[in-house]
């Protein structure tokens, strides 16, 4: 199978979709990740056949034999991205052959099977169509989630020679339950995500399991988000859970931590494209925590932000960690975060001028 080749779907909707007052009523508030579309895209992978049965049918629960290797071993890898509606009544999608070739460099680090880009772009432009009715009014969108995990009944530790590739969807509003206000963030002085070596740059369910001890250790400490150092010196910022991460100095440049172990966000290199095109100083270097503190602690350092897809920018007010707290600035989201959010946020919903050719329509 080579990386042209088109896998044909068989279209199944449902006889069942939700009631549409029903729909309506989901999309109030849908919040982030707990209302789900009528339909969801599979493609099975084996060894002897590649890519095969691909299908657009009513969302339903799958079938795994309990010796499936990705509940033992966690052969897993997902995408997430999302798909607006703009004011002029069209679809679109931002940015999303990034996401189409990122799923293949996490597949190509865990040791599975490689779905051609089109394919990809395929799935996700039909779940899209078939669902658009679910794709919420206003600041919300439709949340697509592209994941592939390892089938094949074994025991034996090596890549399965079975995958399914899947696309869910999920009508979402903000991410944050607070909507704008600046998140609050631990600072893990205990756990890390991820080491030289590792999959840190791979979007895997493996990482954000790691992940989660430290996620419950944030929350207890009553913050939003928990912030990693890296593996080695437990000194340099490395990213939060699920976001990259920025710093906005007093002289208006940029700051970011550089890709390695971190993953290489879709929202961090727009950032850092739009930043460079406006002129701003921008830098991908390793920042201590030490630094961090005192930076902010000088005035050095004005603002801090976390981005990703799910919350586009999100302003990072205060860290909280057990050495002491960090305040941004007065705690509020800063002029440069809003600007960066707005002009990222204006492009995707087509109110901004998409000089980057990032938008693609579907319809
Ligand atoms: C997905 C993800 C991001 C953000 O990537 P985007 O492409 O901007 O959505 C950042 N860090 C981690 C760990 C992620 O999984």
């Amino acid at each position: 199978m080579n990386a042209h080749s088109k896998i044909a779907f068989s279209r199944q909707p449902t006889d069942r979709p939700v009631a549409a007052d029903v729909r309506a009523g989901l999309l109030q508030d849908p919040g982030f990740g707990k209302v789900f579309t009528d339909h969801m895209v599979t493609i099975r992978w084996s060894q002897a056949r590649g890519w095969h049965d691909g299908m657009i049918g009513a969302r339903a629960p799958v079938q795994l034999d309990p010796a499936a290797a990705v509940l033992h071993y966690g052969q897993e890898i997902f995408e997430g991205l999302k798909a607006y509606n703009r004011a002029d009544g069209s679809i679109a999608l931002f940015r999303a052959e990034q996401n189409a070739r990122r799923f293949n460099a996490s597949a190509a680090r865990m040791a599975m099977p490689e779905l051609p880009e089109t394919t990809f772009l395929q799935a996700v432009d039909e779940l899209v169509k078939i669902d658009s009715a679910w794709i919420p009014k206003g600041d919300g969108a439709l949340y697509l989630r592209p994941f592939m995990f390892a089938t094949e009944a074994f025991l034996g530790v090596r890549p399965s020679h079975e995958y399914l590739f899947m696309v869910i969807a999920s009508s979402v509003g903000s991410y944050f339950k607070g909507g704008e206000k600046p998140v609050t963030v631990w600072l893990s002085d205990r756990y890390t995500r991820a080491a030289e070596g590792g999959t840190g740059a791979a979007k895997c369910g493996g990482n954000y399991a790691a992940s989660l001890l430290a996620q419950a250790e944030a929350i207890e400490n009553g913050c939003d988000q928990v912030v990693f150092l890296d593996a080695a010196e437990h000194r340099w910022v490395e990213e939060l859970g699920g976001m990259n991460i920025f710093f906005v100095m007093s002289d208006g440049s940029l700051l970011t931590p550089p890709l390695g172990t971190i993953l290489p966000g879709i929202t961090r290199d727009s950032i850092l494209t739009l930043a460079r095109k406006e002129g701003r100083t921008v830098r991908e270097e390793r920042y201590p925590i030490e630094q961090w503190r005192a930076d902010a602690a000088s005035g050095k350092l004005k603002e801090a932000f976390a981005c990703g897809t799910a919350a586009v920018v999100a302003s990072i007010g205060k860290i909280k960690s057990g050495k002491g707290d960090i305040v941004m600035g007065d705690g509020a989201t800063g002029p440069v975060t809003a600007a960066i959010k707005a002009r990222l946020v204006g492009i995707q919903r087509g109110d901004v001028a998409d000089e980057f050719g990032w938008v693609r329509r579907i319809g």
